[in-house]
């Protein structure tokens, strides 16, 4: 049967951009679809936007920085609106420039909402499209738990958008999200509390860094609240019938005014209304697209990428997967994506940057380790005064002298991290870490100056959560 495309994309963010672009540029006929904007949430409505956001956070602590250095004390006042339309105009050229780049691709694109009515057939709007294969990319949204008055809470969907900037915010969850907004609006002048339902941030990276992270962000001036669950959000209303403050319970009857009220509290697959189980597409206990090493789907003409399966939710593996997957079927080049060593950041203030095994992971999966941790004042923090410490990590695998685990929280972690990230790939050892020259005088170069590893056994693993 001939079909209008050989490849039809449901969803245009990294995962189903790049997976369409590679296809077509191997020769196919391919078609995509978007019921929101071209981008997806990195460039739309969240890595983009989020960093320019931290650039502008991050001036407040550099005004004050500058001060030991000879400039006179300065902290000019900060518009909201010039930040918030510079970072929508920005991300309106990075919208146009996707397009661009389907439309140089020869990628057809569908403004609208896709729904699958058989294996090979997606209703978008009123129009019908066939497709040979079919590909979902449809990333995934921010879950807000149904508590009453949920409805008053934003997310970071929301959070580009503000009107005016909040006097006062309450962020409620400890992942990602959570940390990165609380550094830019605290940066920006906004009083945070942070709510947490642990005892600290970031469960899931390596205790140590953890730890330190929720130190700093405590020392910044972040109100943490932890251990605290939420019951319910009311809104009131002022003297003058205004909005008023927003009252945050806790279940044991404690309670908080803030001015707003955000959730980051994870994310949700976009699956509902696809007719994903019409066609044999199942999902896992996540809720996610259930995929094999290939990223297919149980129904055999049907891949998954990115979010909307469950793997690893970030945006470069999105677009490795959708392009393993775009050079496997269309172009003779069949490449599994690879999910080991991913490296990743985390843009809260100081930064977080991983690749590899945390400590914790290192002494489930492996034998004896080496473990090699610094902890510094930065140089420019010494005339600065800034009380922000750097923290480095290296996890060595003792039988085999291997590198299995690098973790920073300090300034430009993610860049450097990038960089390691290559040496973990290839499998360095700590001998060719210490036989590496260091750059002076730098942060990095710490990296390959840690000689001394910590005694082992190392102080009481933190109980597993
Ligand atoms: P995360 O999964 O990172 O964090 C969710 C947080 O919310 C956790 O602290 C979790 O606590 C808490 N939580 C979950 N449910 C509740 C609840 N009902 N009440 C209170 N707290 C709750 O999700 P995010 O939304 O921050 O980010 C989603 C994903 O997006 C990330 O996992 C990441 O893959 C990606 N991302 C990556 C970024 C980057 O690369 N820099 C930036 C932003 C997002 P607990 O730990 O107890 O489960």
């Amino acid at each position: 049967m001939a079909y209008d495309y050989d490849l039809f994309v449901i969803g245009a963010g990294s995962g189903g951009v790049r997976a369409s672009r590679i296809a077509a540029t191997h020769g196919a006929r391919v078609g995509i679809c978007e019921d929101f904007r071209v981008g997806g949430t990195c460039v739309i409505r969240g890595c983009v936007p989020k960093k320019l956001m931290v650039y502008a956070s991050k001036f407040a602590h550099e005004f004050e920085d500058a001060v030991g250095f000879g400039w006179e004390s300065a902290r000019p006042p900060h518009s909201w609106p010039i930040l918030r339309d510079n970072v929508a105009r920005e991300v309106d050229r990075l919208n146009a420039l996707y397009i661009r780049l389907l439309e140089g691709a020869g990628v057809t694109l569908h403004m609208g909402r896709g729904r699958l009515l058989d294996r090979h057939t997606v209703e978008v709007g009123e129009r019908l499209v066939t497709a040979d294969k079919i590909l979902i990319a449809t990333g995934g949204q921010p879950v807000v738990p149904p508590i009453p008055g949920h409805e008053f809470a934003i997310t970071s969907n929301e959070a580009f958008h503000l009107p005016e900037l909040p006097k006062r915010i309450a962020i409620v969850g400890g992942g990602y999200i959570s940390v990165e907004f609380a550094g830019i609006f605290n940066g920006l002048g906004s009083h945070v509390d942070m709510v947490l339902r642990r005892d600290r941030v970031l469960r899931g990276f390596d205790e140590e860094c953890r730890t330190f992270v929720h130190e700093a962000l405590v020392h910044s001036g972040i109100k943490m609240r932890t251990e605290m669950e939420i019951s319910r959000i009311e809104a009131t209303t002022d003297a003058k019938g205004g909005k008023g403050p927003y009252r945050v319970h806790t279940p044991l009857g404690g309670m908080f005014e803030t001015d707003l009220v955000m959730y980051a509290t994870g994310r949700s697959p976009n699956t509902t209304g696809m007719g994903l189980e019409k066609v044999g597409v199942q999902l896992d206990k996540a809720g996610a697209v259930a995929v094999d090493e290939w990223s297919k789907t149980t129904a055999d003409n049907i891949w998954a990428v990115g979010d909307v399966t469950d793997r690893i939710a970030l945006t470069p593996v999105a677009l490795m997967e959708g392009h393993c997957f775009a050079d496997t079927e269309f172009g003779k080049k069949p490449r599994k994506a690879d999910h080991r060593d991913v490296p990743s950041a985390v843009f809260c203030q100081p930064e977080m940057a991983n690749v590899g095994l945390t400590e914790e992971e290192a002494r489930l999966r492996l034998g004896e380790l080496r473990v090699y941790t610094s902890a510094f004042t930065p140089m420019k923090y010494t005339i600065a005064g800034r009380k922000q410490r750097t923290f480095m990590k290296l996890i060595v695998e003792a039988a085999t002298d291997k590198v299995v685990g690098v973790h920073m929280v300090g300034d430009d972690a993610a860049e450097l991290v990038q960089g390691l990230a290559i040496a973990i790939k290839a499998g360095a050892t700590k001998a060719q870490f210490d036989a590496t020259v260091g750059i002076h005088p730098t942060a990095g170069e710490e990296f390959v100056t840690m000689r001394t590893a910590r005694a082992e056994p190392t102080p009481k693993k933190a109980a597993a959560e």
